[in-house]
Parts: structure tokens; C-alpha cells; sequence
């Protein structure tokens, strides 16, 4: 099976992606994963890419299809995965496309997780992040048992440059422009699925099942 997830920054998708991973057994291909991985790992790719990420901005086409499509070409996707963050611009889509139908295969679903901006501002504002350990918490629904310190691995908590409300804001605006028009894509070649993301994560999982099967 694969899987696209729609939505913007902050809807949940990758809770959701995590979980579809999980119960379906495909992997879960994460692009802002990977490269906060280069990032962490100071590779050329994630010092290039950081520059776009700090601002809420799209890393281009050219570097962002290359990692996609090299990840998706290895031994464990080869029964389907779900992608996560990928695509987010026509051109992206596009590329994917004509990749999967050179295997002479398709996309089975993209889930549009639909959660209106003021939700989401509300969310990421509340995020924090360890960047000693990546361990995620968020202020109203999973705080840390310390005020502002890792319940993982001690350290202090931030919130990061990507969640902070301007770049969310940035975020949001560069969603709106570049990736809500596949969903146009995607109802066109009728795969489109869309799910309240507003509700309690559990009951937008249990949609999404439905929908999958
Ligand atoms: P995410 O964790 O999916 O929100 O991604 C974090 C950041 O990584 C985004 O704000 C972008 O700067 C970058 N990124 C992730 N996926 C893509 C993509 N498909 N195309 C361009 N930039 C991406």
C-alpha cells in the first residue's frame, strides 16, 4: 500500500503517518525527517537545507526529489510506505508520478488531515523540542513532568526556530501557495481522502483505518 499525507504543518499528519506505519507494516518516509537528520549530523545536505528550514521555507525541488526518491527506492518500500511531508509542490507530485508509473504502480491514497490555520498556530505554539536528544513535548498535551527540562535526557527545552508563531505563519502561507493545490491533484486521479483532524488523534486514526481498510 501507499499512502500520501496531505495537510499542514502541525494538522498531525506525521502522528498519523507514525501510526499507519505501525499497524500497516510499511515504512514511515519522513522528508523534514531526513533532513533534520543531515542537520543533526552537519551533512552538506542538512547545512543546505537548514538555511530554508529556519524560515519556514520549502528546501527547492531539485535536492528534496533526490533524497525522496532514493529512499523510496530501497529494499523495505518495496511493498509500499507512507509518505510524510512529500510531495508538497505540483512539480514534486509530478516527479513521483512518473517514478511509480515507471514501475508500473500507483499511489493507492493521499489523506488530506484538515485542521483549520488558527488551530494550528495555537498547536505549534505550545511544541517544545530537546535538541539534545529530539524528544518532542507540548505544553497542554504532553508537558514535560519538569517545567522547560527533557524528561528524556535532562536537558533544556526550546521552542524551535520552525514553531515559533512567524515562521508558523511563513509556514502556513508557503502550505496554502505550494501544497494545497494537490489536492486538486489528487481528487483529479480520484484517490483523495479527507479526514477531520480536529478531533482526538485516536478518533482521527480510526478514520483513516476505515478509509484504508
Ligand atoms: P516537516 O517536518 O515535514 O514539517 O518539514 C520541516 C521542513 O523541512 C519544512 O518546513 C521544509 O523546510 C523542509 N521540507 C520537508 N519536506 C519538504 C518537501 N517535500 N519539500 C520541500 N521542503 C521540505
Amino acid at each position: 500500500m501507499k499512502i500520501i499525507m496531505l495537510g499542514a504543518p502541525g494538522a498531525g499528519k506525521g502522528t498519523q503517518a507514525q501510526m499507519i506505519a505501525d499497524k500497516y507494516g510499511i515504512p514511515h518516509v519522513s522528508t523534514g525527517d531526513i533532513f533534520r537528520e543531515n542537520v543533526k549530523n552537519g551533512t552538506e545536505l542538512g547545512m543546505e537545507a537548514k538555511k530554508y528550514m529556519d524560515r519556514g521555507a520549502l528546501v527547492p525541488d531539485e535536492l528534496t526529489v533526490k533524497i525522496l526518491l532514493d529512499r523510496v527506492a530501497q529494499d523495505d518500500c518495496k511493498n509500499g510506505y507512507v509518505l510524510d511531508g512529500f510531495p508538497r509542490t505540483i512539480p514534486q507530485a509530478e516527479v513521483l508520478d512518473k517514478a511509480i508509473r515507471e514501475l508500473g504502480d500507483q499511489i493507492d491514497y493521499a489523506i488530506n488531515v484538515d485542521v483549520p490555520d488558527e488551530n494550528i498556530i495555537r498547536r505549534m505554539s505550545g511544541r517544545r523540542a530537546c535538541l539534545a536528544c529530539g524528544a518532542t513535548f507540548h505544553l497542554e498535551h504532553v508537558p514535560p513532568k519538569k517545567e522547560g527540562i527533557c524528561d528524556r535526557c535532562g536537558k533544556e527545552l526550546v521552542l524551535r526556530d520552525d514553531d515559533k508563531e512567524e515562521t508558523v505563519k511563513n509556514r502556513l502561507l508557503v502550505y496554502h501557495e505550494q501544497t494545497q493545490p494537490l489536492i486538486d491533484f489528487y481528487t483529479a486521479q480520484n484517490i483523495l481522502k479527507t479526514v477531520d483532524g480536529t478531533v482526538d488523534m485516536k478518533d482521527v486514526f480510526t478514520a483513516i483505518t476505515n478509509i484504508l481498510g
